[in-house]
């Protein structure tokens, strides 16, 4: 089956807080955005409950309901929607071209805003069934799965706001939660830490890795193995549910080739702009941000992403990694200026370049 084409001003990848508030922003100044719904549409809030700390909302508000919102703003001034998984770019040229499995988009300017997903262990027992439990009894998701542990003691991995985060929603259904921490205190915020201290139902096991998850698909999980990193000590812990709570890694594999990043794959933009090393392509929210992580910072470099995208449109002739050079109008100017290529492909001789500026087509 041949892929569908598509041709976009503006192209924003991603839906979490910082891709639709782009689209606010992009849609209110005409740009016509499509925003791509990635594997997790409206991002990491709509498997979260409560927000409390996002400011408009005094009396706090349930992630998915604040996602639904933003969706509903960015539509009213015309974005447009898909759902794609975009594995392929090329960022070479513009436009520049991104690909799923369905579609082949084009994109004059593009905001990157794919956010970032839960980390695992890589322990035996933990991949997604057949092969391990995952499934049947290991998630990253207290939200999505917790539900299912009703009545029953389960194992939260991890030190920081989302271990604590975690622990604490599953109290609701499990009869024990007990956090397993690499070291001997919580990088968590204050105000987390005391909620999940101050919780009865909550235990703590200090200075332990998680080595294996133990279990048959029969069964599910009965328990873990771990590793005392002081004592040297091996031990194993019964549970029927393992949530691995260890941070995310942002999404931006398909831009290795094209976009710098740093070793764990944040996007790298520069000084106080959202521009990436690419003209025209710009990264805003958790697959840029590995410092705030939050999703009033996410909108607020979605908001700057927008306003940068906007801006380059504006203010083009720019020169392209190859050498081009993008007038406004789309042309292509070759490297040595004897060649224009046309918005619709056609190749004409530069005339316009006598003064070493590029032609502008009229
Ligand atoms: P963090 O990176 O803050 O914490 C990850 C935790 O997992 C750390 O305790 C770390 O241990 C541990 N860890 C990491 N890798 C491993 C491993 N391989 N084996 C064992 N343990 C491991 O990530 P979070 O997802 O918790 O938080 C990310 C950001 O999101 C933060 O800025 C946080 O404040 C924010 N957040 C806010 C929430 C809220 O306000 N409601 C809810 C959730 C997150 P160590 O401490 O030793 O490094």
């Amino acid at each position: 089956m041949s892929k569908e084409i598509l041709h976009k001003e503006l192209v924003i990848i991603g839906s979490g807080p910082a891709g639709l508030t782009a689209a606010i922003y992009a849609a209110r100044a005409d740009l016509k955005p499509l925003v791509i719904h990635g594997p997790q549409p409206g991002g990491q809030l709509t498997i979260t409950t409560e927000v409390e700390n996002y400011p408009g909302f005094a009396k706090g508000i349930q992630g998915p309901e604040l996602m639904q919102e933003f969706e509903e703003q960015a539509r009213r001034f015309g974005t447009e929607f898909l759902v794609a998984s975009i594995t392929k770019a090329d960022l070479g040229k513009r436009p520049f071209t991104i690909e799923s499995e369905d579609h082949v988009i084009k994109a004059e300017t593009l905001i990157i805003a794919s956010g970032a997903s839960a980390k695992w262990l890589g322990i035996p027992g933990e991949a997604p069934a057949p092969e391990g439990l995952g499934g049947l009894g290991v998630s990253a998701c207290a939200t999505c799965d917790g539900f299912f542990f009703k009545g029953k003691p389960i194992v939260v991995v991890g030190g920081g706001d989302t271990a604590m985060e975690e622990a604490t929603f599953l109290t609701r259904y499990a009869s024990k939660v007990t956090v397993v921490h690499r070291r001997g205190s919580l990088r968590a915020s204050k105000i987390m830490q005391e909620k999940a201290q101050k919780n009865e139902k909550i235990e703590f096991i200090w200075n332990t890795d998680v080595k294996e998850i133990l279990g048959t698909p029969e069964t599910g999980v009965t328990g873990v193995r771990l590793f005392n990193n002081q004592t040297n000590v091996e031990s194993t812990f019964a549970c029927e549910g393992v949530f691995i709570a260890i941070g995310h890694k942002p999404n931006t594999d398909a831009f290795k080739d094209w976009l710098e990043m740093d070793d764990v794959g944040y996007l790298k933009t520069a000084g106080r702009s959202m521009s990436t090393n690419i003209p025209g392509v710009f990264a805003c929210g958790d697959a840029q941000d590995s410092l705030y992580r939050q999703a009033v910072t996410a909108a607020g470099t979605g908001c700057m992403a927008a306003i940068d995208a906007e801006r380059f449109l504006d203010n083009l002739p720019v020169e392209m990694p190859t050498g081009e050079e993008i007038t406004m109008e789309g042309e292509r100017v070759m490297p040595n200026h004897d060649i224009v290529i046309m918005p619709d492909g056609e190749v004409m001789p530069n005339k316009g370049d006598e003064g070493g500026a590029p032609a502008s087509g009229d």
